[in-house]
């Protein structure tokens, strides 16, 4: 790809952000949760797991778990039993446990609204802090990436940064504060729907025009 000016790379995600906001209007989470704390429970289960099994486990798990002393209080062999499915569940359920007890200990029970305060938490890094700001409490304070924005950020030429640390500090550069969390709905469900990681469906892509498809291997069938 020829050296892009600032200028011109700003006025090319501008076109991006337009074109994926009509390709996806209704770009939401997608782990079915209906408050903060089963956000923040489904996004520590979706480590290394799909949304779709995630909410399969989540459909019986928020039944039964209903507050932050629930989980603080269950026999860890039970919580583990319960979130088998969505892997590496014994790690998983330690630290779902533990950080329900700074929950129960520190915020009465409630999940703080700080990124300090939430990354303080057993199993909270920065990117699970960031969907529960977002999408719980409508708080843009940095964008997620995940495995999906990091790869359509490298091949949509947003960013050669390789670290999820890095790449989120060049985007929150690039990307108006009040779409960072749209941003991410928007480039997880094009990475889902039409930019996969193996086989990207570039001839079909809504924004294809507007990406040097940078790292994109050509080949000459579509499957
Ligand atoms: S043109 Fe290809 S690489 Fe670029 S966003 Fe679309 S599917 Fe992905």
């Amino acid at each position: 790809m020829p050296r892009e000016t600032a200028q011109a790379k700003a006025a090319r995600l501008k076109k991006i952000l337009g074109a994926l906001d009509r390709t996806y209007p209704k770009a939401h989470c997608e782990l079915d949760h209906r408050s903060p704390l089963e956000l923040l429970v489904a996004t520590i289960l979706s480590a290394q797991c799909t949304d779709k099994r995630v909410n399969i486990v989540t459909r019986d798990l928020f039944k039964k778990y209903r507050s932050a002393a629930d989980y603080a209080n269950a026999p860890l062999a039970e919580l583990e039993q319960a979130i088998r499915t969505t892997g590496f569940f014994r790690n998983k359920a330690k630290n779902i446990q533990a950080c329900c007890r700074k929950l129960v200990e520190r915020h009465n029970g409630q999940v703080p609204r700080t990124m300090e305060e939430l990354t303080r938490l057993d199993g909270v890094g920065r990117k699970t802090a960031n969907v529960v700001l977002g999408n719980a409490f409508g708080i843009n304070v940095g964008v997620v990436v995940d495995t999906h924005v990091a790869r359509l950020s490298h091949r949509l030429g947003l960013t050669q940064q390789t670290t999820p640390e890095k790449i989120e500090q060049e985007l929150i550069a690039l990307v108006p504060q009040a779409q960072w969390t749209l941003f991410s709905h928007w480039l997880i469900w094009h990475g889902r729907r039409r930019c996969d990681a193996r086989k990207p469906d570039c001839e079909h892509c809504e924004i294809k025009k507007l990406c040097p498809q940078i790292g994109v291997i050509k080949t000459d069938t579509h499957g």
